[in-house]
């Protein structure tokens, strides 16, 4: 594929287009998976200057931690400089028609989202259909949307499946946490359902009855100071500019190469309004778009691939519990959970499987559904190694974090009911905001962090989190109005 093609390609678009407590209980961080050491490595991102916020403490948090969750090891998939298109395609690949593999990492319409998990588990499940025998054992490697798609096929087609999944529960990156304490499930995973118009999960949340509603894709943006303002084009052109000339170059570079080629980072620092500078609606737009969409940062994206128009989809927020989408697909599929799949070893004949107990498993043919950041670790061993092929994609494409800080407030301190919030200006860590009080009634904000950011808040503790995530709230902060002062009695 040229690098033009790229725009043929479905972006991950699950968001936006930005055009103390009275008692604070810090509940259990990350999805419930055994956790190892945050995997965070430090990062050239320069702190916060910390500064204490006005903003006050939630009675409750949750924050996230996907970098250092061993069964994911980061968020989703990205286009990384030097990696292709095809290498999404050669990674889906069948080897011997006997190993098969989805996950969202395999799709090329739409990388990174459930969406693109979904058709790859069912592309993958008519792939083994066309190639196996009626009857045949078929093992299942991961319980995620990919994983239980493809299962739900071949078990209904009367293949004899069996699902092995490293955690205690299916669901993956899907992680709904349905807990008394919380108003409303949160969504410790996916919240949004992209729009797409090769897939049918809207319509699949419909006949499942689970609530959606649609979100905006605009956003109210305030500066640092707590200004309102609107949002100008100048990043998104400043980025269209960079990414134009990039596909112009003989070779991939990264979005931050192209921004500095290109000379579309050349912006004014002046104010130019609001005390906002025309290089702050950059930054903004690299911070609220570009790394949330990638859950990387503009010097690991590439510049080929990266899709100009991020951000420009209608989405939906799941409010029913997005777990329950796989609840269906699940039933009466043999499941070994808390099975780790250590190796994979295959002939022209058979795999067989060993399991981080010891125990081995045999089948006639595989689906490989673990996520990519798995891939990239090695802890799962193939023997004999996977083609060149895949070996190559699996180095190459990226494997991005994004991260959630779920808040809930006695009291909102805020007065606006925009569902979606971003800052402009300033070096806060949060500066994407989504807002659930017009969404649910329940005064519960959930900030997200992404790439460098968010590998570097996965290695601080849940205070440290807390603490930026209320700076960056700062600007959305109305003081309570003072009580009227009493008149003296005559
Ligand atoms: C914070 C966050 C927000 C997101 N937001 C959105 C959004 O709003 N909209 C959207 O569409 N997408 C979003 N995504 C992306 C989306 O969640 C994923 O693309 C999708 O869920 C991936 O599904 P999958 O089946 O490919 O992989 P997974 O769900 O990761 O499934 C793979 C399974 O393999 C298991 N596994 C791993 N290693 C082993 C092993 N060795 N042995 C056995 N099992 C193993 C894992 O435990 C997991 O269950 C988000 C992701 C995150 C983390």
């Amino acid at each position: 594929m040229t690098p033009d093609a790229r725009n043929a390609m479905k972006r991950r678009t699950f968001l936006i287009g930005v055009t103390g407590l009275s008692t604070l209980v810090l509940t259990a961080c990350v999805s419930p998976a055994p956790r190892p050491s945050a995997s965070a490595t430090a990062t050239s991102t320069p702190a916060p200057t910390p500064t204490v916020s006005p903003v006050p403490k939630p009675a409750q948090m949750r924050r996230t931690s996907w970098s250092a969750d061993p069964f994911a090891r980061g968020s989703y998939s990205f286009a990384a400089v030097d990696s292709t298109p095809e290498q999404r395609t050669a990674l889906a690949q069948p080897v011997l028609d006997r190993v098969f593999f989805a996950g969202e990492a395999t799709s090329t319409d739409a990388p990174g989202t459930v969406q693109g998990g979904r058709d790859s588990g069912l592309r993958a499940a008519r792939e083994i259909i066309a190639a196996a025998a009626p009857g045949e054992r078929i093992a299942v490697i991961g319980a995620g949307i990919a994983g239980l798609s493809a299962a739900r096929i071949l078990k209904d087609a009367g293949f004899d499946v069996v699902l092995v999944e490293a955690r205690d529960r299916i669901g993956g990156r899907i992680d709904t946490v349905s807990d008394k304490k919380w108003p409303f499930p949160v969504e410790l995973g996916p919240s949004f359902v992209s729009h797409s118009d090769t897939t049918s999960l809207d319509e699949e949340f419909t006949r499942l009855g689970i609530a959606t509603t649609p979100f905006p894709s605009a956003s109210e943006t305030r500066t640092n100071a707590g200004i309102v303002v609107a949002v100008p084009d100048t990043g998104e052109k400043a980025v269209a500019t960079a990414l134009a000339w990039a596909t112009k170059q003989a070779s991939d570079m990264s979005v931050q190469g192209a921004l500095d080629g290109s000379g579309a980072s050349t912006l004014s620092t002046a104010d130019a309004g609001d005390g906002v500078s025309a290089a702050d609606w950059l930054a903004f737009r690299v911070a609220t778009v570009l790394d949330i969409d990638a859950g990387a940062s503009v010097d690991q994206q590439s510049g080929w691939y990266t899709s100009a128009d991020a951000g420009a989809n209608e989405d939906r927020i799941v409010l029913g519990g997005y777990a329950h989408l796989l609840t269906k697909a699940a039933e009466g599929i043999d499941l070994l959970d808390s099975s780790v799949v250590t190796k994979l070893a295959y002939t022209d004949t058979g795999v067989s499987l060993r399991l981080g107990t010891g125990e081995s498993l045999s089948a006639d043919r595989v689906l490989v559904t673990v996520p990519l950041g798995v891939l990239k670790s090695g802890v799962l061993e193939f023997d004999p190694a996977l083609p060149f092929a895949h070996r190559g994609a699996i180095a190459d494409l990226g494997m991005g974090t994004l991260d959630k800080v779920w808040l809930q407030f006695d009291e909102p301190f805020w007065s606006t009911t925009a569902p979606l919030w971003t800052t402009v200006g300033g070096d806060e860590d949060f500066r994407v905001w989504i807002n659930m009080m017009p969404l649910t009634g329940e005064p519960v904000l959930v900030g997200l962090v992404a790439g460098d950011t968010a590998l570097r808040l996965a290695g601080t503790d849940d205070a440290t989190v807390l603490a930026a995530a209320l700076r960056g709230l700062t600007p959305f902060y109305v003081p309570p109005t003072p009580s009227p002062t009493p008149t003296p009695a005559p």
